[in-house]
């Protein structure tokens, strides 16, 4: 990623989208309350900038699942301040929260979630509802979002027509359908086997060289070393967060050159 600011009009642009914060989590804590109070985020920090692709990695019971929903705006921090584009969701209503969701933030989920009457087609318009576009450009667009995860030869099977692979891109083309911001993709692999599992990780390589920003919570370590950043929860706590350096380069926090909170090692 460049950080120097370019100097033609297009360069500068370039270089703002670029570093572009979409996703930003200031010293988010939460607390699950109960007899026995569980603090299940304590103090994450980190930026996520547009372009990127991103793993949150840790073990079951180290947070990610209350991450994704704080990242998700399906949760709200206890502590401390989350942000998407921009928007501190503290400042935000219920209703304008879910604005912001729909149309800002796609979701992947390990069980895929598709509608199973319907077509792949409507599933995908279906990722569009909320976006006030019309029935006919919905489907229009959901016809090219298939056609960008290699299918447009099944927009009119069902989901159980489907293999868990195909069933999986047809999850992948809903939450891209609308354009948003950020996918979040929570152990998008895990239903799969590990072929069909392999061809999902390369399309969201893909969809992220294409420009997606992308997150994958996944507890498979193998999974996120593929990734060219990864960030590491443990007990709640954010412990790592690195970049791969490119060929040649010595590895570095994902930090660096960034205005990122967050620190490379930070147990
Ligand atoms: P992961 O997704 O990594 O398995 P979670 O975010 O689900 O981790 O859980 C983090 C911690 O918070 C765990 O100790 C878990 O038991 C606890 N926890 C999760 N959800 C709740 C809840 N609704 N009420 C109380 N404790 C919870």
């Amino acid at each position: 990623m460049s950080t120097v600011t370019g100097t033609t009009p297009a360069e500068r642009v370039t270089d703002e989208l670029e570093t572009e914060a979409v996703l930003e989590l200031d010293h988010v804590s939460k607390v699950y309350p109960g007899e026995t109070p569980v603090l299940a985020l304590d103090e994450a920090s980190f930026t996520v900038c547009r372009g990127e692709l991103v793993a949150i990695v840790g073990p079951s019971g180290s947070g990610k699942s209350t991450l994704l929903h704080v990242m998700g705006t399906l949760d709200r921090p206890t502590t401390g301040a989350m942000r998407i584009v921009g928007h501190d969701v503290a400042t935000m209503s219920d209703r304008d929260l879910a604005a912001l969701r729909a149309t800002r933030i796609g979701f992947v989920f390990q069980q895929f979630f598709l509608a199973e009457h319907t077509s792949a087609l409507e599933n995908v318009a279906d990722g569009m509802l909320y976006s006030g576009v019309r029935r006919n450009e919905r489907m229009a667009a959901a016809a090219a979002a298939l056609k960008r995860v290699g299918l447009e030869h099944r927009g009119h099977h069902r989901p159980p027509q489907l293999s868990g692979g195909e069933r999986q891109r047809v999850a992948i083309a809903r939450a891209l359908v609308g354009n948003p911001d950020i996918v979040l993709a929570d152990e998008p692999t895990g239903n799969l086997d590990s072929t069909s599992g392999a061809a999902i990780l390369d399309l969201l390589l893909e969809l992220n060289a294409d420009g997606a920003t992308i997150v994958i919570i996944t507890h498979n370590h193998e999974m996120a070393e593929q990734l060219p950043r990864r960030i590491e929860v443990l007990d709640g706590r954010i412990v790592t967060d690195v970049r791969t350096p490119p060929a040649g380069a010595t590895a570095r926090p994902a930090t660096a050159g960034k205005p990122d909170i967050s620190e490379g090692r930070l147990s």
